[in-house]
């Protein structure tokens, strides 16, 4: 799995160059390491950013608060989740580049500066690169079955409408004091 990442990565750089980004450019990126990560159910993939580049220093004002920032760092590790490596190689791409254009300076959000990269990477490439990924929609792009909610303790379900809900804590008497929130109907609790 790690073989295809790097494989599915070096393509990704190819094309990325092709439109005017060399992410191999140093001097204007730093350095860039991507392996696998299995620590994340949830998560696609992070950048960690290391070594600031102390000439990029900045404040940002949170309210009263002063926070010091940094436009650019000098290393980036990058970790893909291993589950995203099932899924369709256009997803792991997605997944690969969103982690990518946080290695531009400016872009250790997802902010105006990381939009517009995204915008203009999805444009030129045909990919759909977005802030924030959709696990279960993208599972169903794989033709992957979704177990949604799969590490919850209790499943609750209306005992009218059938609607299902998970939750990790239920109070003693919770059927008694909770009716469905859609249709008033009694619940159950798996
Ligand atoms: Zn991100
Ligand atoms: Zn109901």
């Amino acid at each position: 799995m790690e073989e295809q990442l790097q494989k599915i990565y070096f393509e990704c750089l190819q094309e990325l160059k092709q439109i005017g980004i060399d992410f191999q450019n140093e001097n204007e990126f730093g350095t860039i390491q991507i392996v696998l990560s299995n620590r994340s159910k949830k998560r696609y993939g992070v950048c960690k950013q290391e070594e600031p580049d102390v000439t990029t220093r900045y404040i940002e004002k949170r309210g009263r608060k002063k926070v010091i920032k940094y436009a650019k760092y000098k290393n980036h590790k990058i970790e893909i989740s291993g589950w995203v490596m099932q899924l369709n190689e256009n997803i792991i791409k997605n997944t690969i580049i969103h982690e990518l254009i946080h290695c531009i300076p400016n872009c250790n959000n997802h902010g105006k500066e990381f939009k517009k990269y995204a915008k203009y990477i999805s444009d030129k490439l045909g990919y759909d690169i977005k802030t924030v990924g959709n696990k279960k929609e993208d599972y169903g792009r794989s033709n992957i079955e979704y177990q949604e909610n799969i590490t919850y303790k209790y499943k609750v379900q209306c005992k009218t409408c059938g609607q299902i809900f998970y939750r990790n804590r239920i109070c003693k008497n919770f059927i008694q004091k909770y009716r469905c929130a859609r249709c008033n109907g009694k619940l159950s609790v798996e």
